[in-house]
């Protein structure tokens, strides 16, 4: 199914780039940059601040964007927090079990995480002594759930999951996961940065107490995302300032009750106009018409390799992210053949570093797919791609 959605983004409709670094970061629509323009153009005020009509504006924004997320995600308004993104997501997360994890306790990760869902829990575990456990992710691109109950019953205190591998593309079984967590009474959070704009997100499906996620991998602006949280009554905030409080005094502060209190300091109005956009953008698809033409393209990419200079290690069922291994070639020059067509790729470590040692590598090739590309992208990649041994023998 070809979604014929590339005239929709200015970036790739004026220009001649195939772009297939989504996983890294997605183009705009012009609907969301207009929207971004449109609010600048209009008056822009700092939500909260003011009387006048350019921070109410502003204000109701920010209301209805949280709204669009909840709804985006089936949960209520009052359970999403703004933050910068995944990361800042889960160091909030990671905060809030400083005080409430010990020696005695361990925290359940993957070999799949990308580093921003690790380094939080490796520091966690250096500062109160808790063992951090790696669910193995074994070589066909899966994780091996056998050892999960065992690991769970570890006085564990917090399971962090990606819901999709930024290097493997793996979509992991995390219902089926939390679900056995919730057993055990551990809490848990997935990492919903890779899954947010290819697969249906319910968290209340889901079950998570957690579910992080970035703007700029939904076709919105980047610095913007944010965090689901099942109970925020039981969370203090990570940064403390403007805007979260109802009395201070010289010595004390007494902050809302609301998820307003993690958002202290001036809101980020801009990147919430375009994340809100960004959502309505989603929102015209059906989410199994996006899969089905992600999966599309990447079945197509697969075909065309030319598997006697290539080996794909991603998970044969990724929908949207491709990588690959070449013996003879790194990845770095790979991509760097690649840029001179004008063909846009990530090659490196992309932040997964226990995720390509547990794979048996140091570095690899993704192209990862998004609403816009075509098969005309898949068919000029895959021939730049086969056409990388002659030109570097
Ligand atoms: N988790 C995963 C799986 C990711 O792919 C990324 C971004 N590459 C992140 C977390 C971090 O996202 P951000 O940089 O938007 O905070």
């Amino acid at each position: 199914m070809d979604l014929q959605t590339r005239h929709l983004f200015p970036a790739l409709n004026n220009q001649s780039t195939v772009y297939l670094d989504s996983a890294s970061s997605c183009q705009l629509p012009a609907c969301v940059i207009e929207s971004i323009n449109d609010y600048l153009r209009t008056g822009h005020g700092n939500p909260h601040r003011g009387m006048y009509a350019f921070s109410e504006k502003a204000e109701a924004i920010y209301h209805n964007c949280r709204s669009k997320i909840a709804q985006f995600i089936n949960c209520d308004d009052t359970q999403i927090i703004f933050t910068q993104g995944t990361t800042e997501s889960i160091n909030l997360v990671a905060h809030n079990f400083r005080d409430k994890i010990t020696a005695a306790h361990s925290i359940l990760v993957t070999q799949m995480e990308h580093h921003a869902n690790l380094l939080p829990w490796q520091r966690l575990c250096e500062q109160t002594g808790a063992r951090l456990n790696l669910l193995r992710l074994n070589r066909n691109a899966e994780l091996d759930t056998s050892e999960l109950e065992h690991l769970l019953n570890d006085n564990c205190a917090l399971m962090a999951v990606a819901h999709c591998g930024n290097v493997t593309g793996t979509v992991n079984p995390v219902s089926q996961m939390v679900a056995l967590a919730r057993q055990y009474k551990v809490a848990t959070l997935i990492d919903g940065a890779q899954a947010i704009a290819h697969h249906g997100v319910d968290v209340e499906a889901i079950g998570c107490d957690f579910y992080a996620f970035s703007g700029h991998k939904m076709y919105g602006p980047s610095g913007i995302g944010a965090l689901y949280c099942r109970y925020p009554g039981n969370l203090s905030p990570l940064k403390l300032g403007g805007g979260i409080v109802n009395r201070v005094t010289d010595h004390q502060y007494h902050l809302v009750d609301d998820v307003t209190r993690f958002e202290a300091g001036s809101a980020n109005i801009i990147g919430i106009v375009g994340l809100g956009a960004a959502l309505d953008f989603l929102a015209q698809w059906q989410i199994d018409e996006l899969h089905a033409h992600e999966m599309a393209l990447v079945s197509q990419l697969q075909s065309l390799i030319d598997s006697d200079i290539y080996q794909i290690i991603s998970h044969r069922d990724a929908s949207s992210i491709i990588s690959l291994t070449s013996k003879p070639f790194h990845s770095h020059d790979i991509a760097t053949i690649l840029a001179e067509a004008q063909i846009a790729v990530r090659a490196g470590h992309h932040c997964a570093q226990p995720c390509l040692t547990a794979l048996g590598l140091k570095q690899c090739l993704r192209l990862s797919v998004g609403i816009y590309n075509t098969p005309d992208d898949i068919e000029q990649a895959a021939c730049a791609l086969n056409s990388v041994f002659r030109i570097l023998s």
